[in-house]
């Protein structure tokens, strides 16, 4: 769940106050293909709205039902710069990776795979699953951390609570006395909240974190503004509270953080401070070089690497 091609290194305005009221964005997914001809929801990157603090990528994939034995299937893929986070919510995702980790991953649980100066991984559906429904981010790794060694964890147990009627499940980063066990790069903030029934909950934000809240399902009102399944509503810095209306059976995807302020080249499965560092890794993956290392049982072709949008064919 991650290859795309689009180059986004151009800035963008933050919602401004207006007499004292906090303006919301509102971001629209819009529809990307993976491997395997699974159709996903593309919110982040997205023309009004690159990233909310260091999460620069967001696919929303399903919920989809599919034949069993066919599903998701994206072959041996290099990553550099980032990391990449999986949220289960259906079904479950085999991830195999150049360090020898397999690994699926079942709803409820999170893999982290912290690709720093260069990994491959592959992704599928089991044989016999038939549903899939995840959110994929990326995370860009702050340039002092850009090449470090790769990682990849697994985290079964993430802290849960109750509020009200609204299950709050803590992916990354803290929120109150709850901390997650992932390892973030920078001061960042990943929830899911579910409400079996309509109502009101009330979140603690951090004024130094922008947000982002992406409507998996059902609907989500903020201010007076209503959202859909796949629109992202993003509030700027400043806030310390904010009422989310939710309705029956919603699920809303809680993003936070600093905002980013370094260079970011954001290409195909790459992320770095500039092109140079993009295109050394496209030259890379192209001749095999042994920092992405190699993926083993995968029964599949490596994807190749795209020709670099900037240079003359
Ligand atoms: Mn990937």
């Amino acid at each position: 769940m991650s290859t795309h091609s689009s180059e986004v290194s151009s800035s963008f305005d933050c919602p401004e106050d207006i007499h004292g009221e906090k303006r919301v964005q509102r971001v629209a997914g819009r529809g990307a293909q993976v491997g395997g001809g699974i159709t996903v929801s593309r919110i982040l990157p997205s023309s009004h709205r690159r990233m909310v603090g260091a999460w620069c990528f967001l696919d929303h994939a399903g919920p989809a039902v599919f034949t069993s034995g066919s599903g998701l299937r994206v072959g041996p893929h290099p990553h550099i710069g980032l990391q990449t986070f999986t949220w289960m919510i259906q079904g479950e995702v085999l991830h195999r990776d150049s360090l020898g980790h397999v690994q699926v991953v079942k709803p409820g649980q999170v893999n982290l795979m912290t690709a720093g100066r260069g990994i491959s991984h592959t992704e599928e559906s089991l044989p016999g699953e038939d549903k899939l429904h995840a959110v994929q981010l990326w995370i860009a790794l702050p340039s002092k951390d850009a090449a470090c060694e790769p990682a990849f964890d697994h985290h079964p147990d993430l802290p849960r609570w109750r509020e009200g009627e609204c299950d709050f499940t803590l992916l990354a980063g803290t929120y109150a006395q709850h901390q997650a066990p992932s390892k973030m790069y920078s001061p960042m903030v990943g929830m899911d909240l579910s409400s079996s029934q309509a109502g009101e909950v009330t979140l603690n934000l951090n004024p130094e974190f922008e947000y982002g809240f992406l409507v998996v399902q059902g609907t989500l009102g903020i201010q007076s503004e209503q959202f859909e399944a796949n629109e992202l509503a993003y509030v700027g810095r400043g806030l310390t509270q904010l009422s989310l209306s939710l309705s029956a059976g919603s699920r809303i995807i809680v993003l936070g953080g600093e905002p980013y302020t370094e260079e970011l080249v954001l290409w195909w499965n790459f992320v770095g401070e500039n092109k140079d560092v993009i295109g050394q890794a496209q030259r890379d993956w192209r001749a095999a070089h042994e920092r992405f290392g190699v993926v083993h049982g995968y029964d599949g072709e490596p994807l190749i690497a795209p020709d670099l949008p900037w240079e003359s064919q």
